[in-house]
């Protein structure tokens, strides 16, 4: 799975982190940032990706 964040979109709520603690990280921007794309079950990053406030982040199938 390939997880893309908006940047611009990301209002570093830590909402993904909460989910996906080992796949999200904030920078010192406070923006969210992919530290390990296969970090959690993918169950815990498609809840990290549908709790994501605004929508910043998008993620896509490996073969799709
Ligand atoms: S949940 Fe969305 S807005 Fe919040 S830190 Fe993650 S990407 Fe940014």
């Amino acid at each position: 799975m390939k997880i893309h964040i908006d940047r611009e979109l990301c209002m570093g709520s830590g909402s993904c982190q909460f989910f996906a603690p080992h796949t999200f990280d904030l920078d010192a921007e406070c923006k969210a940032v992919v530290s390990n794309p296969e970090g959690d079950p993918s169950t815990a990053i498609q809840s990290a990706a549908s709790s994501c406030p605004t929508r910043a982040i998008e993620l896509v199938e490996a073969d799709g």
